[in-house]
């Protein structure tokens, strides 16, 4: 159900949201249900924003009954520095909600009862988000910053690996905790969901990498210049190593060496990419190279 549009974004209501602020309402417990949803549309608004101000295209943001999901145009993950920049968005807002929550706890302006509601409301959202799990905004955080260093693919493998020791010590955690009658039922939930969502995003991983590449032609066009990055590479490298060495900012060319230690050749990212796709990847550097001469013959 599509309720509105707000800077250009479509604004969908879930139809298990509208179902439980139904349930809620029966029950009345409308206004911390309203809360609950008020804060988590502010989250995804925070996100929402930085993305657009970082140049993304934000379609709509669907409110569900845990939170909300924006879909971006772009993939995100393109840029280490605005994934970085649109995801801690989130979590600093319900922080900053958190402050007007205090002051207005002490200006006594609303309920004290459900002021307190808000502020421990945004309290979970913030801390929840920073747990360093994908798809969690802490998973995109930690993802971003080790990108910088080590390359968007190891990055990103590394991010899985933490998402799927988290999901399963909160598996382990959650149910000892039910089973004792310390912790709610919803943190399995919430642990499972996070296991398999996490895995979804796995399988994003390669097709993220292939719209990082797009996404430095682009903005190679657009602007006539971006930074470089040269690498040395001997001629038997499959290029599935290759591309565990590219770092998501910058523009690569490779300098292909064969075993005599002479200049094989060179090339550019969009030329291995170009064969990576076609031919996957386990083609070596030196099959890449043959393949472009044949082409350039062409
Ligand atoms: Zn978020």
């Amino acid at each position: 159900m599509i309720i509105g549009k707000i800077v250009g974004v479509k604004i969908k209501l879930n139809k298990w949201f509208v179902f439980l602020m139904l349930v809620y309402a029966m029950i009345d417990l409308l206004p911390q249900a309203l809360i609950v949803f008020g804060v988590a549309f502010l989250h995804e608004m925070a996100h929402v924003f930085v993305a657009i101000n970082e140049g993304y295209h934000v379609i709509e943001i669907e409110v569900m009954p845990f939170g909300g999901v924006a879909k971006i145009d772009n993939m995100l993950g393109c840029d280490v520095h605005s994934e970085f920049n649109i995801a801690i968005a989130g979590p600093l807002n319900n922080l900053a909600l958190m402050g007007v929550g205090w002051l207005m706890q002490y200006c006594h302006v609303w309920n004290p009862d459900l002021t307190f509601f808000f502020i421990k409301v945004n309290l979970f959202m913030a801390l929840f988000n920073f747990i360093p799990a994908l798809p969690l905004d802490g998973g995109r955080i930690y993802r971003s910053l080790l990108a910088r260093k080590i390359g968007f693919k190891k990055a990103s493998e590394k991010a899985f690996g933490m998402s799927r020791f988290i999901s399963v010590i909160l598996m382990i955690g959650g149910s000892i905790g039910f089973y004792l009658g310390y912790v709610n039922a919803l943190v399995i939930v919430i642990a499972i969901f996070l296991f398999g969502a996490s895995n979804q995003e796995k399988q994003m991983t390669l097709y993220v990498i292939m719209k990082n590449y797009t996404k430095k032609k682009e903005d190679l066009l657009k602007k006539g210049i971006i930074s470089g990055e040269q690498l040395v590479v001997l001629e038997t490298t499959p290029v599935g190593e290759v591309i565990n060495y590219a770092l998501p900012q910058k523009y690569h060319t490779f300098v292909i060496m064969n075993h005599h230690w002479e200049i094989a050749g060179m090339i550019t990212e969009s030329q291995v990419v170009d064969i990576l796709m076609e031919k996957g990847i386990s083609i070596t550097m030196k099959q890449i190279l043959y393949q472009n001469k044949v082409k350039f013959l062409d």
